[in-house]
């Protein structure tokens, strides 16, 4: 019987656990021998591939050099390779690379510079807009700036409070833009959203038309704009990052996830000079006060800094693509769903008639497609295909089989 209390799991449903010994490229070998597929990257983390040789080989290497030190005061070479490399490829104006390490830290780090930006400017700011079914991690303030429901019910008194700008749905993009700029008018400190896809809301994507306007937005009432591309960012929506599409640089940009190619958990804020020069000063009161012991665990930054090698040398984009219309082509073999849609790596529709996160037909399906060796987690009624972008085309038809033999007989 084991103690361990695991995430997002109704241990009360004995729901059966599963365990990997092994992972190779999208396959995970489980202690009983079987070949299971990634359909989701476990979890959305994982780009090139598990135990990618080059990202396990700078991670040895690291390991033997230096494990772990302060890093308040203090730098190391992975770090500033890290911070270089993401300098010459991501958006100009970001200039500055504050590391924390995951994908919530680095939205706190987010919100705790926006406020440090206007408390400095001596015009103190506290509203931080947000997008309906957003989703932006489960610690306190990331969840008060995600969508409210089941998932954070408990903790509701604890959250602050926030305003929640529509989700742009096809057809009802203006109500999103009035509301935007109504709440912009009003004085706001920032506006954070996940760009052209609200990953954990359900896949919900969104055009990059659409983003960029809300961009605009921000930028006319001087609210700063936050992109959370802690998911959509690493090629997940067919470019680096999903901000591209739309020519867009944001204020503060979040990304974790893919930022060590899914090895090892680390996270990265990356902030234009005015936040950073808001902050600057001779003043020890005004220094930005967020820390954690593994902030740039060298370790982890070697990961990052191989991940970063990967993109420089190796046609991730091509393989991207590649992904993208291979999913295109199977999802289209899949009956009975509704709106299917494709945006890069990823695959999502919906199934049955809208009953919720916590129907039991989600946990089900999960059942079903594991006990066919693919591993798939639907969100609700939403059931997505996201694989780490070196899936071979025999895994992703096992994938698309399942998909079609489970949805036949649990519909
Ligand atoms: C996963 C996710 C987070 C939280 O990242 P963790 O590493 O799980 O804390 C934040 N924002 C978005 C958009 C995510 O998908």
């Amino acid at each position: 019987m084991s103690s361990v209390w695991h995430p997002f799991t109704q241990h009360g449903l004995q729901e059966p656990i599963p365990c990997v010994v092994r992972g190779e490229g999208a396959v995970l070998h489980t202690t009983d021998g079987r070949r299971v597929i990634d359909a989701i990257s476990s979890w959305w983390v994982t780009t090139h591939g598990h135990a990618h040789p080059r990202i396990a080989a700078a991670i040895r290497v690291q390991a033997g050099r230096l494990d772990q030190m302060i890093f308040a005061g203090w730098t190391h070479e992975p770090a500033e390779e890290v911070a270089a490399g993401l300098r010459a490829i991501m958006p100009a104006s970001l200039t500055r690379v504050f590391f924390s390490d995951s994908g919530s830290t680095s939205v706190e780090v987010a919100l705790k510079m926006a406020l440090g930006y206007w408390l400095a400017r001596g015009d103190a700011r506290h509203r931080i807009l947000v997008m309906e079914h957003g989703y932006h991690g489960d610690t306190i303030g990331a969840m008060s700036v995600g969508q409210r429901g089941v998932f954070n019910r408990a903790y509701a008194p604890l959250l602050f409070d926030v305003e929640t700008i529509p989700f742009p749905a096809a057809g009802a993009e203006q109500a999103t833009f009035d509301a935007l700029d109504r709440a912009c008018a009003a004085g706001a400190a920032a506006f954070i959203v996940e760009p052209l896809v609200l990953g954990a809301g359900g896949m919900l994507f969104y055009s990059a038309d659409v983003l960029r306007r809300m961009r605009d937005i921000c930028a006319r009432h001087g609210v700063l704009f936050i992109a959370d591309e802690v998911m959509t960012g690493w090629g997940r929506t067919g470019t680096l990052l999903a901000c591209e599409q739309a020519g867009v640089e944001p204020d503060i940009l979040c990304l974790s996830k893919g930022l060590t190619g899914g090895a090892l958990p680390l996270a990265v804020t990356m902030a234009s000079e005015p936040i950073f020069e808001a902050h600057w000063s001779t003043d020890r009161a005004k220094m930005f006060f967020h820390s954690s012991s593994y902030t740039a665990n060298p370790i982890a930054c070697a990961a990052a800094a191989a991940n970063l090698a990967i993109w420089r040398e190796e046609p991730v984009l091509a393989r991207v693509a590649r992904l993208g219309a291979a999913q295109a082509a199977r999802l289209a073999t899949v009956d009975g769903i509704r709106n299917p849609r494709v945006l890069g790596t990823i695959a999502a529709f919906e199934i049955g008639a809208g009953e919720g996160y916590l129907s039991d037909r989600a946990p089900r399906l999960m059942v079903a497609f594991r006990e066919r060796d693919v591993l798939l987690r639907p969100l609700g009624d939403t059931l997505y295909v996201m694989p780490p972008y070196c899936i071979g085309d025999d895994d992703l038809d096992r994938v698309y089989s399942a998909i079609s033999e489970v949805l036949a007989r649990h519909r």
